[in-house]
């Protein structure tokens, strides 16, 4: 039976295809396809796998009928048994067989997928002892994933998602393996999220999260559609359901009758259409009507992001999230050459162009690492975050502060401070700059220039500018954070989601005072957050004096073409306007 879940639009466009659950844990179990050939080396990967585990549960067991019945606890025995009896559970292979046979999924996804499966039922079951038993399939899984490492599978195939792209049409035709694939998650970090890059999936919808959040972010530069804050999709929809995702509305459509199916392949090819329009305006300069040259740059998350930010007619890298080249490691940070070559990349591959590299803002919803987010903070986003989090490390601050002075010898790179609020911070960074560039030459190493900025993220800093005019080359408008804590609204919290407002009129008069202030003192200023690449608050930002935007690169074209037909001499009566009024989301609607 066909029904929708409601939550928030994050990427645009339509994806049509079947879920795949993957519980949130799991998210680093490999995901790619194999060939038709590989299907019987990769069925028996899982089933060494499991043998193996088989084979470690009888040793157990043969240990312990060597001990008396007083050290033998009854409970060990019988819930060995339980092991084995769901190692051996038909359902289970055949299964993970179907998905590798029918699905060419490899064994490990196979494997959870089938898991996922199964922990569904025994989710249902009325008896509670039954139920606990998802625990115990959990941990086999785990066993069996464990065992397979050791076995590689022959050949790594990963698909790129275009070539799986399949046209309304094929769909309702072939409905085997080539369909494409939803994502369906409680929750994803965005460290999982970058996983995805690359990967097989169509589109992502998770339970949790707010449009800003850092994962919805990942998934906006990911360029597929996506929902987030779905609330209980995980557990409404089932492995293999046909869903919709309508990234523009944030709707996912479950189970949809063939009416809705066409209707959305109707859609979908509406938006490749537009997208294809869209492509002509690579070339053309981001220029008003009334001649005002504009700065449309890209966000990016790693270099590799470098080649598509200059594709997508990017004129240079805005913001360079380095927080990503630290996540994932278990702890185990960069070291200065690591990080050095990963900046040198990106500088490298913007070809002359420049690269603002931020650094690293870890803390609040982008935890180093999930295994280890310390729950004793209570509030993340108020606590050791960002450059707070730097500076309260200086080796590992200067170091990162190393790794891009030399990487701005290969081409022109500035360098972007997050989360200042203090004088005293922004004296305290200056100095650690100082002291890297003295550092560098003692050893004698080369290094380049830089630009030095701040973010303005935080409203004390927006209340405070002079300060910050009076240190920094140049200011960029952290709007995601700028809402959050004007608003005291969590930006990952898709419960209070319907209360981040980038239209109050708090934050609009911060963002405005920030860009007259700048201008008048001709300091550089831009604004970084997802405001900058809303089509919808273009003119207004152009109103209101801003010059340089940076988002993702998918959004460039869109915020082209609204520069394009705008004459931003006119839009400065109106932006005022907006800004004087009580409720400007009204005022807006109207203009649009
Ligand atoms: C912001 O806060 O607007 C910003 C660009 O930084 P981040 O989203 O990484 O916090
Ligand atoms: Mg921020």
């Amino acid at each position: 039976m066909t029904f929708s879940i409601h939550g928030l639009a994050v990427a645009r466009g339509i994806a049509i295809g079947r879920a795949v659950l993957v519980a949130s844990s799991r998210v680093d179990v490999a995901h790619y396809f194999i060939e038709a050939s590989q299907v019987p080396a990769e069925i028996d990967r899982v089933r060494i796998g499991r043998n193996a585990v088989v084979d470690e549960i009888h040793r157990l067991q043969a240990s312990i009928t060597h001990m008396g019945p007083k050290e033998a606890p009854h409970e060990l025995t019988a819930l060995l048994d339980v092991h084995l009896m769901l190692l051996q559970d038909d359902e289970l292979i055949s299964g993970v067989k179907h998905w590798i046979t029918d699905r060419l999924y490899n064994a490990e996804w196979a494997l959870t997928t089938q898991l996922e499966v199964i922990a569904r039922q025994f989710d249902e079951m009325e008896d509670e002892y039954l139920r606990e038993r998802k625990a115990d399939l959990e941990q086999i899984t785990e066993k069996v994933l464990r065992a397979m490492k050791g076995v590689a599978s022959p050949v790594v195939q990963q698909l790129g998602r275009a070539a799986r792209k399949k046209s309304q049409q094929d769909l309702l035709l072939d409905d085997t393996v080539d369909v494409p694939l939803i994502l369906i998650a409680h929750d994803l970090s965005p460290a999982d999220m970058l996983q995805f890059k690359q990967s097989v999936f169509a589109g992502f919808i998770t339970d949790v999260g707010g449009k800003t959040s850092h994962t919805a972010i990942v998934a906006r530069s990911l360029d597929i559609p996506a929902v987030v804050g779905a609330r209980l999709s995980s557990q409404l929809v089932r492995q293999d359901d046909w869903v919709i995702i309508d990234g523009d509305a944030g709707v996912v459509v479950v189970d949809p009758s063939s009416i809705i199916l066409a209707e959305y392949g109707f859609k979908q090819r509406q938006g490749e259409l537009e997208r294809g329009r869209l492509g002509r305006l690579l070339h053309t300069p981001a220029i008003t009507l009334d001649g005002q040259k504009i700065e449309l740059l890209a966000n990016i998350e790693m270099p590799e992001d470098a080649p598509i930010a200059i594709k997508a007619g990017a004129v240079g890298v805005g913001l360079f999230r380095s927080e990503f080249l630290f996540m994932g490691r278990q702890g185990k940070l960069p070291n200065e050459e690591e990080q050095y070559q990963a900046y040198r990349r990106a500088v490298e591959g913007m070809h002359g162009l420049p690269v603002t590299i931020r650094t690293v803002d870890v803390g609040a919803d982008k935890p180093l690492d999930e295994s280890l987010q310390d729950s004793a903070h209570l509030n993340p986003a108020l606590g050791l975050r960002a450059i707070r989090w730097s500076l309260a490390d200086p080796a590992m601050f200067l170091t990162q502060l190393r790794a891009i002075l030399r990487a701005a010898a290969h081409g022109r790179a500035n360098l972007l401070i997050p989360m200042l609020v203090h004088a005293s911070e922004i004296r305290h960074t200056f100095a650690l700059i100082d002291r890297a560039r003295a550092e560098l030459d003692n050893r004698g190493v080369a290094y380049g220039p830089v630009k030095i900025g701040a973010m303005i993220e935080i409203p004390a800093a927006a209340l405070t500018l002079k300060v910050f005019l009076k240190y920094f080359d140049f200011l960029s408008i952290g709007t995601n954070d700028l809402i959050q804590y004007t608003l005291a609204i969590d930006r990952a919290d898709e419960s209070v989601a319907h209360l981040y407002d980038p239209l109050h009129p708090a934050v609009l008069g911060l963002v405005a005072q920030t860009i007259a202030e700048c201008r008048a003192q001709g300091k550089g200023v831009s604004v970084c957050g997802e405001m900058a690449g809303d089509v919808s608050l273009t003119r207004l930002l152009l109103g209101m004096g801003l010059r340089s935007f940076s988002m993702h690169p998918a959004q460039i074209l869109a915020v082209k073409q609204e520069v394009l037909r705008a004459d931003a001499g006119k839009l400065v009566a109106w932006a005022e306007q907006v800004l004087a009024n009580d409720e400007p989301g009204l005022l807006m609607k109207n203009h649009h």
